[in-house]
């Protein structure tokens, strides 16, 4: 959750409220892999391949922009109570993936050229880039906001579509289905009131009232079963975590006791509580502990490293993130964390190896993306940093700073080096969105 804070306070600071950002984090990110998997298997589609993001927003609302990412707001995951509501929300989005719903008309888009030359991630970044999720991928796109509700807009043919495919997703990967009908019915008053005032989902999947009477006449249960244990765990810790990182700490304490708990869940956000209240003896003592329950888990090691760096002990935070790193050899977050860490222990070329692992797995990480472009710097790299800081101005959604940056890099960088190159594809792909940034 460093990423949390990192870009609420990069970038929210200077941002209109409401605004949002990304929220990315390992754990998290991580927890809702686990609970996506079985509906995206069921759904026929590559569960390593697609990532559940979340969005901070305290409005409700889930979505899809690709076939690579599932968003879903803050305020929606927190309002949810058990597992099989958020696989309910999960295959729905499944479902309108699967049917290509949005690739069609993104596809549209495409064709008219725009967002190729930029590539896929572009839209995850203006997610990222603390302004309004859709209206910054929109301002991206080129498009107006009429467009743009017909782009993320369902049909209502498309929502019956997405709601009977994920029925049958989740009859197929045996979570409940009373799951659906509870969310539907979280949406269902929400119909009524003013379009402003009501939660996005509800004007992007119409029609709540009419799918609720449609899927209850297809036989969901409205009786709950009991969760599984391994869903009801990684339920708890997405929206622990998330619930520890954005509520008060004093509110987080309150509800998990003055005493230790007894399970890592429980441990992991006193940890959390702690470090933000802050306390650094008793964060590290709680996160300590649960490591002890769990010593294998990456992400508690991942959480350890952020306490220690933000608690100034760099050299023993580079310990904990690289235990981390050993254990998620492939997490982009982790290995971000790793090189944030050795970047502070005044370990460039260290950082430098780390985060460029990272970026081959996930190069829309914008604080990681600053942090390389820091180490560069330090090791005599200009050409490189000023690279990177380009391409982090591309995915932040200022061509104009990228362009700046994409044509120093030009100039410093060896002619037709893989470098190179890339400096000539930032270049290119500021042009474009200098081009197709409305005015305002
Ligand atoms: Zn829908």
């Amino acid at each position: 959750m460093r990423r949390l804070f990192a870009i609420l306070i990069t970038f929210c600071l200077a941002l209109p409220a409401g605004a949002q950002s990304l929220i990315r984090d390992g754990d998290i990110e991580h927890a809702l892999g686990q609970l996506a998997r079985p509906v995206l298997r069921a759904a026929g589609l590559p569960a390593d391949q697609i990532k559940v993001l979340v969005i901070q927003d305290s409005r409700m609302n889930a979505f899809v922009i690709d076939r690579a990412h599932i968003f879903i707001h803050s305020g929606l995951l927190l309002r949810l109570t058990r597992p099989e509501q958020l696989q309910a929300v999960l295959a729905h989005e499944a479902a309108h993936i699967a049917n290509g719903h949005l690739t069609r008309r993104l596809d549209n888009i495409r064709t008219a050229g725009s967002v190729a030359a930029i590539g896929a991630g572009l839209a995850l970044a203006a997610a990222a880039s603390g302004v309004d999720g859709k209206a910054a991928i929109g301002v991206a796109l080129g498009i107006g906001s009429s467009a743009q509700r017909r782009l993320f807009g369902h049909t209502r043919a498309e929502e019956s579509a997405a709601d009977a495919a994920a029925l049958r997703y989740m009859r197929a990967s045996g979570v409940d289905l009373a799951g659906y009908v509870e969310v539907l019915a979280l949406f269902k008053n929400q119909e009524l009131l003013m379009a402003e005032r009501a939660d996005p989902y509800t004007l992007t999947h119409p029609l709540s009232r009419d799918r609720l009477r449609a899927i209850e006449a297809q036989g969901a249960g409205v009786t709950p079963t009991p969760s599984a244990p391994e869903a009801a765990y990684w339920f708890a810790r997405a929206k622990g975590k998330l619930q520890a990182f954005t509520q008060a700490p004093s509110a987080t304490l309150r509800l998990t006791g003055r005493a230790w708990g007894t399970d890592e869940v429980t441990l992991l956000r006193q940890a959390v509580a702690w470090h933000r209240t802050p306390d650094a003896a008793r964060a590290r003592e709680a996160i300590d502990r649960a490591i002890a329950l769990r010593p294998d888990d990456p992400y508690l090691h991942d959480l350890k490293g952020q306490i220690l760096l933000e608690g100034r002990a760099a050299p023993a935070a580079v310990a904990a993130f690289a235990r981390a790193a050993q254990l998620a050899p492939q997490d982009a977050q982790v290995l971000a964390g790793l090189g944030r860490a050795q970047l502070v222990a005044g370990k460039p070329a260290a950082a430098v190896a780390t985060l460029e692992r990272a970026m081959t797995r996930d190069a829309s990480n914008p604080p990681a993306l600053r942090d390389l472009a820091t180490a560069y710097a330090q090791l005599n790299r200009p050409g490189e940093a000023s690279l990177v800081t380009a391409e982090r101005y591309l995915l932040l959604g200022r061509p104009k700073d990228a362009r700046i940056n994409a044509e120093r890099a030009s100039g410093l960088l060896p002619r037709g080096s893989a470098a190179w190159l890339r400096a000539q594809d930032a270049l290119s792909a500021a042009e474009i969105q200098i081009k197709r940034q409305p005015r305002r």
